[in-house]
């Protein structure tokens, strides 16, 4: 694309973006009374304006309906889940039935891992990103000890070459195939959150069950960010929050994918919960397990109704926005920044990967000099990046609410803090 640095040029862009209507249908910031440019939509979604209406909802069921309100609120408690499958299955490229919401993501981590981490004595092993997310390092850690091994043995990292700051896909299959008879689990981010590197899940996926194990992705940083495919790629299973690109609040829900050949597999261990259980029966408060069909049956709890509702009203903004009209309004968008971006090439290095097909919206920079310093400078001239020692800046346009604009300004301070 040819982009300009321009005001002109990035409102034009605004006046021709189909989806610029959704911007307002957010709560921006402002700091220091002016309009901040928000990038922090890798790490909290802004708000809905329509979230508090769906909350209310709920508010005044029960208020009028008590326990009754499973069955009698507008939208029935009971069943809730049924609710967000639609939507969820849309934006993760699934099956309605294999998808559920519920729990929040480390808790639906060590879920599925009970289920299919299923180690032997001879093929035990993790593959997984050398500086994973801490928390996903800290539950696969407890699972290879939950089966009594060794993490320093059992987990395979894989870190980039060095000098080089994402992982090959092509160095992520060897190390399956190096690793053949011995790995158990291959899971990785499906877009690491300090890269902002996108894996190939179609590739890897494959990799892993040619040498017999099992495949399954965090997308925390990829749901509402990236197109998946996950039930064509074959992907075992899957876990996200929704409160980062899903824009569904702090300490939001989560989903879970679970591929409709599992779904089914009674064999398969799991951490049981009555609302897992055959729903026509679940309240008739009987001994015997009996799972619901699909990832439904992962259930443990009954439905955490205010943070679904959040979920729910965000979600209906997605399937109005429609996942592929925002991909592609993503890729001109960081397009757009990282052409800004470059204009500073003397001062930022950016470390995600060029192609966007293996990227999201995000691009993480390394300040070469005084990281801090810029990010400071940034902050007090209304625009929010996040920061991660010792010298990232991570920079996510979201195409729901961020403008071209937005990140013309980006440039504008750029250009006040290194002079051009
Ligand atoms: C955000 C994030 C988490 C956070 O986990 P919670 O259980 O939602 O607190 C975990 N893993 C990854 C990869 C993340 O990006």
């Amino acid at each position: 694309m040819d982009f300009e640095n321009s005001f002109s040029y990035a409102q034009k862009m605004d006046q021709e973006d189909s989806l610029a209507k959704f911007r307002d249908q957010f709560h921006l910031l402002t700091h220091n009374g002016k309009q901040q440019v928000y990038l922090c939509g890798n790490s909290l979604g802004l708000q809905p304006k329509t979230v508090r209406a769906a909350i209310e909802q709920e508010l005044l069921d029960w208020e009028k309906y008590g326990v009754e309100g499973h069955f009698n609120a507008k939208n029935p408690w009971f069943s809730y889940h049924h609710l967000l499958s639609q939507s969820t299955s849309k934006l993760v490229g699934a099956l309605p039935s294999e998808v559920v919401v519920m729990n929040n993501l480390t808790t639906n981590l060590h879920l599925m891992l009970v289920s299919f981490y299923r180690p032997t004595e001879k093929k035990y092993k993790i593959l997984m990103e050398a500086s994973a997310f801490p928390s996903d390092q800290y539950a696969i850690e407890s699972q290879t000890r939950l089966h009594g091994f060794d993490p320093n043995v059992a987990i395979v990292e894989i870190s980039a070459k060095d000098g080089e700051n994402n992982i090959k896909t092509e160095d992520i299959i060897s190390a399956i195939e190096e690793n053949a008879d011995e790995l158990s689990l291959v899971m990785l981010g499906g877009v690491n959150y300090f890269s902002g590197q996108a894996f190939d899940m179609k590739k890897i996926t494959a990799a892993a069950h040619s040498v017999g194990a099992v495949a399954g992705f965090d997308l925390a940083h990829a749901a509402g960010n990236i197109p998946l495919l996950l039930h064509d790629w074959d992907v075992d299973f899957a876990v996200w929050c929704t409160y980062k690109y899903l824009n569904s609040g702090p300490g939001g829900t989560s989903g879970v994918f679970v591929h409709e050949k599992h779904g089914n597999n009674r064999n398969l261990p799991r951490f049981a919960g009555w609302w897992g259980h055959d729903e026509s029966a679940r309240f008739q408060m009987k001994k015997g397990f009996v799972p619901m069909q699909g990832a439904a049956g992962w259930q443990l709890s009954n439905a955490q109704i205010f943070p679904m509702a959040i979920h729910k009203a965000s979600l209906e903004i997605f399937d109005k926005a429609g996942m592929d009209n925002l991909r592609a309004k993503s890729i001109k968008l960081t397009g757009y920044l990282e052409f800004i971006l470059k204009q500073y090439a003397d001062h930022l290095t950016i470390i995600t990967p060029e192609n966007p097909q293996e990227r999201g919206c995000q691009l993480s920079v390394i300040v070469k000099q005084d990281g801090r310093k810029l990010f400071d400078f940034l902050v007090a001239n209304q625009i929010l990046p996040d920061w991660r020692e010792p010298n990232v800046v991570r920079m996510s346009p979201v195409p729901l609410y961020s403008s071209f604009e937005d990140v013309y300004r980006v440039g504008e301070a750029l250009n006040n803090y290194f002079g051009n």
